[in-house]
């Protein structure tokens, strides 16, 4: 399930076998029928609202490492927060290697309640009609386990680290709870008592449903660098299917695009931006659109490849294929810092991109960098087009690599060729990807 390579396993699970009928072609892309949340299901009264774990009040005794086997421990934000497996490895809190990279850039931090996230978003692995198989803080999320760790003892690591911490930047994942609003108040202010916000500084990845603009505001009074709005889905359908009615889930296109617009106005330009998950029914056309409408407001894009996550509303159905995952990941590169504009751009009758607004010699400079292919999100500080978070292997097994947590070699590079379908057109050779990591 994770990409961490613990002594004891090396698990690398491929994406579920896509939901088509026998003997069918394999598509080259994922389209709107197909891609059907199955109905969540109501959990017992008894497993509802970490009920369980309440019951049990077992005392949490400093790091938590998901396990099924024992008594989850009653953890809460602020004292308590989650953090990614490679964040963990990274601080050092856990054993373990990253295939092919030394360390995540970005501490993620992932507050937790023993009642969990209120929502029901269809992707995700942290959703509410999980409570019956899974209490919270032992959830998998974007394909990895998420240990539970003092907030106090995380800071203290990085501060004592002080201008050598591996870290680039640190992230507040809010999720959707009562508490959530004030709570990543409460970390963020715990953080920045220690960490010199210039030495890492903080991004905010929001839970629009429960703010209102002077929650905005008081995040960046207080330090925050950055604002994200998880959109995920590209298009409002699309959001209500997964993220809203469709899956008895509280959110709406709208609020989000509220705070969006807050984010704007309080962060400024490239201070804000909005993740949107690539191969959930949308077109192609649909999601490049949304990026240059984001860019247009000033703000970026970030990027995920969608994986039926195990346990998930939508784990039954098939992972983006890569030459789709491959074409808007260069788009979108091409629109974000290439200077290229979305009506540039050639698609077909299916919304699939067709032609990328560049002449070929420019292009194959582009696939050449490789930075196109690699994880996007906030910067760190190597490049404002090199993320600090790079999410290894949230959004693929390392076996057939979606984002590249690093730079992409020659050999990654000619997979990424063959994905694209685009043969280089130019004789000369080109030096190596630069790897900034
Ligand atoms: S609000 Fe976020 S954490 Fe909660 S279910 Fe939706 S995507 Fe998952």
């Amino acid at each position: 399930m994770s990409c961490y390579r613990p002594e004891t396993a090396v698990a690398d699970a491929p994406a579920p076998a896509a939901a088509l009928p026998a003997g069918a072609k394999p598509l080259d892309h994922n389209p709107w029928d197909l891609m059907q949340p199955r109905a969540p299901a109501r959990p017992p009264k008894e497993a509802r609202n970490g009920a369980r774990v309440v019951a049990n009040h077992v005392p949490p005794q400093g790091v938590y490492l998901p396990n099924n086997n024992v008594l989850t421990p009653f953890m809460r934000s602020p004292e308590y927060v989650q953090m990614s497996t490679a964040a963990a490895i990274t601080l050092g809190i856990m054993p373990g290697k990253m295939y092919r990279c030394g360390c995540t850039r970005c501490l993620n931090l992932l507050l937790t309640y023993p009642e969990g996230c209120r929502a029901n978003c269809a992707y995700c692995g942290l959703a509410r009609h999980r409570e019956a198989e899974r209490d919270y803080a032992d959830r998998n999320f974007i394909r990895v386990d998420w240990p539970a760790v003092p907030l106090a003892q995380a800071i203290d690591i990085v501060a004592k680290d002080g201008a050598k911490t591996p870290f680039h930047r640190m992230c507040i994942s809010m999720i959707t709870h009562p508490r959530s609003d004030v709570d990543t108040v409460a970390v963020l202010k715990a953080w920045t008592d220690r960490v010199d916000p210039s030495t890492v500084p903080v991004s905010i990845l929001s839970n629009p449903t429960t703010m209102e603009r002077d929650d905005v505001v008081r995040l960046r009074e207080l330090g925050a660098d950055i604002f994200t709005v998880a959109l995920d889905a590209a298009t409002p359908e699309l959001f209500e299917r997964t993220r809203g009615r469709g899956v008895q889930s509280p959110h709406s296109w709208s609020k989000y695009w509220e705070i969006l617009h807050h984010a704007r106005d309080v962060f400024g330009p490239q201070h804000f931006g909005a993740h949107i998950i690539v191969g959930m029914g949308e077109t192609e056309r649909d999601v490049l659109t949304l990026v240059q409408e984001l860019v247009d407001l000033g703000g970026h894009s970030h990027m995920f490849c969608f994986f039926p996550e195990q346990g998930s509303l939508m784990d039954h159905l098939p992972a983006t294929p890569r030459d789709q995952w491959r074409r808007v990941q260069l788009g979108r590169y091409l629109i974000d810092y290439g200077g290229v504009r979305v009506d540039q751009m050639r698609f077909d009758d299916e919304g699939r991109v067709s032609g990328f607004g560049l002449p070929s010699g420019e292009l194959d400079d582009v696939i050449d960098r490789g930075v196109a292919f690699r994880t996007s999100g906030c910067p760190g500080k190597f490049a404002d087009d090199v993320s600090a978070c790079d999410r290894p292997y949230g959004d693929s097994p390392p076996s057939d690599i979606a984002s590249y947590p690093f730079a992409p070699n020659r050999s990654d590079l000619k997979t990424i060729r063959k994905q694209l379908r685009i043969v280089p057109q130019r004789t000369a050779p080109v030096p190596p990807p630069e790897d900034v990591n």
